[in-house]
């Protein structure tokens, strides 16, 4: 994707918008930056407006299932020495977390005329999301997804396919999801009435606050749900990270309070550049898809590809705001590794009998490592489930 230096920005003003400390902000050509302050000033409109609000609430209790249930995991509890709470996303309609956003965004893509819904996917999950909401708003959609993807997950294909919207295929590259994510923006700087549907709090401002403030229902709803059944707000607070959009709707509301914060990001195979997705731990600070943050890269700053057994955490990059709060010690990363991962996988489907996504098994191993014995009170955010997973593993 063509970027701009951080030199090159205009004014100082524009500098601060949509940054998180340091990290943040809209390195993109101008005609692309036109749009996005464009899509910014229409959810600053609507993201308090009781119409909006109401309609998406809605949306989230009859179609999506809201709100998912906050379970007491006794089991687990007893083998952990500490009181765990799951909190349920993976009861979602879709599976997971990521229907909060795509259900969100496409309610401002309504409001803003758009005839069209463009996504990028890499293993599918963000692509059935965003085909299942443009298929309820009736709106035409198109998912762009490179060709090794296509040929990885197969059955999301023909889903995205069945929900009525069309696949495309990206060969260039490495023919993965930063390849596709370069041809979607391509379409979307020559297409005016397409919206774009990012999928994780991650790229250029506003997406990150967008995709946030759709996310935070996960904590809002937790912060009440626990007060509601324990009287007290939890001691910690653990979730999966990839680009970290089911991390931060999950910390966002116990960010002002005395709750420690946990995120268990994909180790991969081992610690070393090319085998791992812990770029949190090991990523270094620069531009990356429209943003300033952190990205795994090589010793000429190259972005490297990363690698996870679970296909939404093998990302090289983070959304800006997690760059932030590790860099202030507000959340404590952690990598966790595949073999780490599927053990956990295995364990929270025998003892409770609830298949995880491979992507939240990898906060339920961080549960393990971290709060044996501690009698804590905690809330894992488990993202989404674990059929798609069930094959491979
Ligand atoms: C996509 C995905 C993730 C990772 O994405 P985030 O933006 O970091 O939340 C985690 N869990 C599941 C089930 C996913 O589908």
């Amino acid at each position: 994707m063509e970027t701009l230096k951080q030199s090159e920005m205009k004014t100082k003003e524009e500098k601060q918008i949509g940054y998180f400390g340091e990290f943040g902000g809209q390195f993109v050509p101008p005609h692309l930056a036109e749009k996005l302050n464009h899509l910014y000033d229409v959810f600053l409109q609507y993201k308090d407006d009781e119409d909006f609000k109401k309609e998406y609430i809605d949306l989230l209790k009859n179609y999506v299932g809201r709100p998912s249930p906050l379970y007491k995991a006794e089991n687990l509890s007893k083998i952990i020495g500490s009181t765990i709470y799951l909190k349920r996303e993976d009861l979602n309609h879709t599976g997971s977390h990521k229907i909060n956003n795509t259900i969100g965004q496409i309610l401002l893509a309504k409001r803003m005329g758009a005839t069209e819904i463009i996504a990028e996917t890499g293993a599918g999950q963000h692509g059935l999301a965003t085909a299942t909401a443009a298929a309820l708003m009736g709106i035409k959609c198109k998912v762009f997804m490179g060709k090794v993807d296509t040929e990885r997950q197969k059955m999301n294909v023909q889903r995205i396919e069945l929900l009525g919207a069309e696949v495309i295929t990206a060969t260039q590259g490495s023919a993965t999801l930063k390849d596709a994510v370069d041809m979607a923006l391509g379409y979307y700087v020559e297409n005016p009435n397409v919206y774009y549907l990012l999928g994780s709090a991650v790229g250029p401002h506003p997406y990150p606050l967008i995709v946030r403030y759709f996310q935070s229902i996960i904590s809002k709803e937790m912060k009440q749900q626990l007060m509601e059944i324990e009287g007290r707000l939890p001691d910690s607070v653990l979730a999966c990270i990839g680009g970290g959009s089911n991390a931060i709707g999950a910390f966002n509301e116990f960010l002002d309070e005395k709750v420690e914060l946990h995120a268990a990001e994909g180790a991969g195979e081992s610690m070393e550049l090319g085998k791992t997705a812990a770029t949190l731990t090991l990523g270094k600070k620069g531009i990356f898809q429209g943003a300033f943050s952190l990205c795994l890269m090589d010793e000429n700053n190259e972005p490297v590809d990363s690698k996870s057994i679970a296909a939404g955490l093998d990302y090289p990059g983070i959304g800006p705001e997690h760059a932030y709060l590790k860099g202030i010690d507000r959340v404590n990363y952690h990598p966790i590794t595949d073999d780490e991962a599927v053990e956990a996988y295995q364990l929270l489907s025998k003892t409770e009998g609830i298949i995880p996504a491979i992507e939240s098994a990898h906060a339920v191993a961080l549960a393990l490592k971290i709060l044996k014995n501690k009698n804590q009170l905690a809330v894992i955010n488990l993202s989404g489930r674990g059929d798609k997973d069930v094959s491979r593993i």
